[in-house]
């Protein structure tokens, strides 16, 4: 039976698709073998990071399967999740247990079993910090397959199920491990002048959090107010010379050392071109964070990808710089 996926994307994109199944058990996904082999599936879980169609033909399947399992070792505790165990809550209930790892990926919308996708990171950490298994089902065969973190190709807004094993696997769980002495990471972006407005006594995992959900709620609109996908671009990764040439062609460029040379802010890039709080008047970037493209209301995937195509124009031209898209784009099929 067609179904609306307005409600289940954050972008707020309208969207007809055929069939959608939610599924919530491992059983269940391993019976429902061979329709997942299909080209015309699409997996969504949150929805917080795609563009999608105005009418997706084929078949939509959630994994929504939920459960935490602890295993506690000397060094580390271990956590395998369910793939539709809500991001933000496991993070919250990590930290009410006494354990930390995971405070500054603090509030990043979506589902457990989407982070392995793209290794959610945010604020010095990342995903491929603290992942130690993928638990997936391959939709050609049915079969249960494990990967270790090493297998992933994980790196930044990046691994396998992007790359190699694109649609091929429907991930099932994730083993996480949080070492017992996990160290703080505050030495990214404006989380220690955070703490500090804070006054907290004694920095620990959960006063990070705090100060994450704090600076997050700052800087980046509510999806439930404004239709976003967080930030639509990757930070452009170039060469050292590239880095140096446009330092000296444009003072007050921000960027940051990286494998592979220098890592550039996308939101200073498109704030320069002079589009922060532009758009095309159903799409624009948004007036405190040019990163993120907000759906003014009645947009479509055509309207976001229109005012995208815009954006990265204009930083081609004045950068020589590519902005690649972060949201998977699905088109019709
Ligand atoms: C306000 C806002 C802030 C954000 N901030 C951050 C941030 O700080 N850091 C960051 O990294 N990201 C951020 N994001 C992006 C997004 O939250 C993450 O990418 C998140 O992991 C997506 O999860 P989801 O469940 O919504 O996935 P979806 O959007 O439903 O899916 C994303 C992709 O993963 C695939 N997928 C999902 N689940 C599975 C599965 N079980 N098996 C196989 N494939 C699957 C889908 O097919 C799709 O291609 C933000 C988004 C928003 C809206």
């Amino acid at each position: 039976m067609a179904v609306d996926l307005r409600a289940r994307n954050t972008l707020g994109l309208p969207c007809q698709a055929h069939e959608l199944q939610v599924i919530t058990s491992l059983a269940q996904l391993q019976a429902g073998f061979p329709r997942w082999d299909e080209a015309s599936l699409l997996v969504l879980a949150g929805g917080s990071n795609v563009v999608l169609p105005e009418v997706w033909p084929g078949r939509v399947l959630q994994p929504a399967l939920r459960g935490r399992q602890v295993r506690e070792e000397k060094e580390a505790v271990l956590i395998q999740v369910g793939a539709g165990e809500p991001w933000p809550e496991l993070v919250r209930w990590t930290l009410a247990q006494g354990w930390s790892g995971l405070e500054n990926l603090s509030d990043i919308p979506g589902w457990a079993g989407a982070a392995p996708l793209q290794n959610i990171g945010a604020y010095g950490v990342e995903l491929a910090d603290v992942l130690q298994e993928v638990q997936s089902v391959d939709r050609r065969d049915g079969r249960l397959r494990r990967w270790q973190r090493a297998d992933c190709a994980l790196s930044y807004r990046d691994s396998i199920f992007k790359g190699a094993a694109r649609d091929t696997q429907v991930i099932a769980g994730i083993t996480l491990r949080l070492p017992r002495r996990a160290q703080l990471h505050l030495d990214y972006g404006d989380l220690r002048a955070e703490l500090d407005r804070m006054a907290v006594s004694t920095v620990d995992a959960q006063s990070v959090a705090t100060a994450v959900s704090r600076l997050r709620a700052r800087k980046l609109p509510d999806p439930a107010l404004l239709g976003n996908a967080g930030s639509f671009f990757k930070n452009p990764i170039v060469s050292q010379a590239q880095a140096d040439a446009l330092a000296r062609q444009e003072p007050g460029l921000v960027a940051h050392a990286c494998a592979g040379g220098q890592k550039l802010a996308a939101a200073w890039l498109i704030d320069r071109c002079g589009l922060r709080g532009q758009g095309n008047g159903k799409v624009a970037c948004h007036r405190d964070q040019a990163l993120v493209l907000v759906n003014l209301g009645a947009a479509t995937a055509g309207d976001v990808l229109a005012w995208a195509g815009h954006v990265q124009d204009c930083v081609r031209q004045r950068f020589a710089v590519e902005l690649e898209i972060e949201p998977r784009v699905y088109a019709s099929c």
